[in-house]
This record gives C-alpha cells, sequence and structure tokens, in this order.
C-alpha cells in the first residue's frame, strides 16, 4: 500500500485527518479506491475539512437574511484589533457607512456587499471571514501569509438605509448599481471615491439573487459569477481576462462542493453599472452573487461556500486548479430563469380542462424584524418548463387553495389541499 501525499497545502493537523480518512476507508469495501491519494481526493478531504471547522469555529454569530448597521457594529468594535474600522461616509438618510482594512501587502482587492440592501448573504461570508482571520488556532501560517501578501479593503453595509428598510433600493428609491455613471447618491459617491483613493487591482461586487435560476439540466444555482463587460462588443480586455481566470479558478474549486450548482451570468454590458465601469477603467472586477440552496432560505448553507469562495480567492486555499486559464470561464453553465420555490403538479382547478401545474413564490417580507417567506400563487398552467424547489404530485385530484376553488393568482396561500381526500399538497413549511 502506497500513500502519496500531496503537500502543497500544510495545515496543522491536516495529514493525521487525512490519515484517519484512509484508515476508515480501510475499513469499507471501497478501500481499494483509496491507494493512492492524489490531488483531487486530497482537495477533497480539504474542503471537508473547511466545512467540519466552519460552523464551530469560523461561522460568525451573524444569522438570517435580516442584517443592518445595528447587527455589524458590535462585530466592528470587535475587530479592532485586526482591522481597520473605518467610517468612510454616511447615507443619503445619515446612517453610518463603514471600512474594513485587513493586511498590509501589496495586492489591493476592494469590496462591497449589501449595495441593494436586502442581499445579506456576502455580508455574513465577509463577517465570516473576519472572524476567521481573528481567530488563532487554526490556517495560521496562511493567514499570516495572506496578510503580508494582501491589503483587503471591504464595505459590508453599502446602503444601510436599504440594509434597515430590507429593500433593493436606498432611501431615495435609487438602484445603487445603476448609479455608478451618475453618481447622484452618496453611497455611490462614497464608493467612487474609495475606489479612486484606493486604487485596487481588483473589486469584488457582492450581491444575492433570487431563487428562479437553475441551469439547463435543471440544478438549482447556488452562487453564480460575472466578469462583467467594459464596452459593448464585451471585448475580453486584459482585465476581464483576469477577472474570468479568478472566477473559473474559484469556480474548480466550488464544483468540490456544489458540483453542477455554480452559474455564470449574461454579460451585456451597462455602464452604469458598477462592476462594468470598474473594468472600463481597467480594474478586474468580480460580481458574486450567493444564491438558493435547497431548502436553505436563510442561505446559511450558501454563506458559507461564499466564505470557502472567498478563501480560495485569496489562496488560503488552494482546492482549485491554480493554472486554469480564463477560457474555462465560459465552460461555468450561463444561468436560465427556469425554478419556482413550490410547484405542485397534476392537480384539477374549476375553469381548467385539463390537470394543471400551480407555481408559488415566496414573497420576503420584513415582521417584527424578522424575514418572512410569505408563499403567494404566481402561475397556473402547463409548467412542464421548469423545475421547483419544492414539488408535489396531485394524483390529478381536485386542488383548493386556501379551501376554496378560485384561482387566486396573486393570493397568499396557507394551504393547498385535495378536496376529496383533504390531503395537504402544500402548506408554507414546505421548503
Ligand atoms: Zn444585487
Amino acid at each position: 500500500m502506497v500513500y502519496i501525499i500531496n503537500t502543497n497545502n500544510i495545515w496543522g493537523d491536516f495529514q493525521v485527518y487525512l490519515i484517519d480518512f484512509v484508515y476508515l476507508c480501510h475499513q469499507s469495501p471501497l478501500h481499494f479506491m483509496f491507494t493512492i491519494v492524489n490531488k483531487p481526493l486530497f482537495t477533497f478531504v480539504g474542503s471537508m475539512k473547511i466545512q467540519e471547522l466552519y460552523s464551530k469555529h469560523f461561522k460568525c454569530e451573524l444569522s438570517g437574511r435580516y442584517i443592518h448597521n445595528e447587527h455589524i457594529i458590535p462585530l466592528l468594535e470587535n475587530a479592532t484589533k485586526i482591522a481597520k474600522i473605518e467610517q468612510i461616509g454616511s447615507s443619503e438618510n445619515g446612517l453610518p457607512i463603514y471600512s474594513v482594512t485587513l493586511g498590509t501587502g501589496k495586492k489591493k482587492i476592494l469590496a462591497w456587499s449589501q449595495m441593494h440592501g436586502n442581499e445579506s448573504t456576502t455580508t455574513k461570508a465577509l463577517f465570516d471571514f473576519l472572524h476567521f482571520i481573528k481567530q488563532k488556532k487554526f490556517y495560521v501560517q496562511d493567514i499570516s501569509k495572506f496578510l503580508g501578501d494582501y491589503t483587503f479593503v471591504f464595505i459590508p453595509i453599502l446602503n444601510p438605509d436599504g440594509a434597515f428598510t430590507y429593500t433593493r433600493e436606498n432611501i431615495s428609491g435609487v438602484d445603487l448599481n445603476r448609479d455608478a455613471l451618475d453618481l447622484q447618491q452618496k453611497e455611490s459617491m462614497i464608493l467612487r471615491n474609495l475606489f479612486e483613493e484606493f486604487e485596487p487591482d481588483m473589486c469584488l461586487n457582492m450581491h444575492d439573487q433570487r431563487t428562479i435560476y437553475g441551469t439547463t439540466e435543471g440544478k438549482t444555482v447556488t452562487v453564480s459569477f460575472l466578469a462583467p463587460a467594459a464596452d459593448p462588443t464585451r471585448t475580453i480586455t486584459e482585465a476581464r481576462k483576469a477577472a474570468m481566470q479568478h472566477i473559473a479558478r474559484v469556480n474548480s474549486a466550488l464544483q468540490l462542493l456544489i458540483p453542477g450548482q455554480v452559474g455564470r451570468y449574461d454579460d451585456t454590458f451597462n455602464a452604469n453599472c458598477v462592476g462594468d465601469a470598474c473594468t472600463m477603467a481597467g480594474v478586474p472586477s468580480i460580481l458574486f452573487e450567493a444564491g438558493h440552496f435547497p431548502g436553505d432560505y436563510q442561505r446559511e448553507k450558501t454563506r458559507e461556500l461564499i466564505f470557502c469562495a472567498l478563501l480560495e480567492l485569496f489562496h488560503i486555499t488552494n482546492f482549485g486548479t491554480i493554472d486554469i486559464g480564463y477560457k474555462e470561464y465560459f465552460q461555468i453553465p450561463e444561468n436560465q430563469v427556469n425554478f419556482k420555490d413550490v410547484i405542485i403538479r397534476n392537480v384539477r382547478l374549476s375553469g381548467h380542462e385539463n390537470p394543471v401545474s400551480i407555481a408559488v413564490q415566496y414573497q420576503e417580507v420584513l415582521r417584527n424584524g424578522k424575514i418572512c417567506f410569505d408563499p403567494v400563487v404566481d402561475s397556473i398552467g402547463d409548467l412542464d418548463e421548469w423545475y421547483g424547489h419544492y414539488e408535489n404530485d396531485g394524483n390529478k385530484g381536485f386542488a383548493l387553495l386556501n379551501y376554496h376553488e378560485k384561482e387566486g393568482i396573486g393570493e397568499k396561500i396557507v394551504t393547498i389541499v385535495d378536496e376529496i381526500t383533504q390531503n395537504t399538497l402544500f402548506n408554507s413549511a414546505n421548503k
């Protein structure tokens, strides 16, 4: 029996873990598969270890979807020993906007999250990253290398007013990701000033995407990327090439965790989008979109994946293909709009001759300081082209929506039951 242990990455107790793993494999009929420990297995085991350590040691105390300044201020106050925390301005409604600076290295990376107030998953991931840097038990050497190689500045909440009201837009109703040219809003000016002053080598524009995206194979897209264009013909400039190469590398690592669940956004040029404006200025820019993971409407799994993506991007882990070419970016499947939150198939409804399918979408509503997911009837008909995150088959029974026979498109749904058997086909706990 020969074990070839790839020592590209040395992480504390990793080798012990690997030997344990090989030992366990020995006890099973599959042991012959693990005679040689090669790079794919090594990275697979390494990524399992990250997942194991994450919830105990790296995850910060933020949770859920409703994240605003009051949640992050205590975490910022606790980070002053390892990071430079600054108030870099105030929002249109006078709320403070903060920046966090980690490291003193030559490679300068600028990130911002919650430019759209209701997109908090990447904010949670950035604070996980801060928490990871702060702990002193694991990856100590890798962290010290990161702090020496990089200066990483991030704005955790660029739109604190929208974060408070849980809206995409800021208090003036402006989508800040359409204000890169006009720079009409204070938040846009704050970002622009920081961009000009810091002169980053790369920008990370961090967002959440809706639950509607999937691949042509019917897989949920949990994380998406885009290397935005710099002109209407979508020329692959040097800046775009660099962004594409980083995305391809990070994607090759994410495939270990969520195979087939990474997507790519369409690259139609819009000079008013901040990422496009960065690429125009010759700075590689990566759009991060945190999406849906099956059953995870609070996006706790997705935040972990974004955290892992950051570790990979900064070479703290090297699970992906290091020398990957930028063209591999185009192998990432383009996002399709082909998912509904819920589809109840094959039911009879009054007014419809043949059996139909009912699609339900969750509406995110801020209620008593929490985000509630209100199910609303979205569409009724032949939904064969669509996938549902939750699906049920009505077996051609007569369906009652909220105990009535009407169609009720746009109606909030409490329950869908079979009229004859009284079987519940859907209730709001089905996610
Ligand atoms: Zn967004």
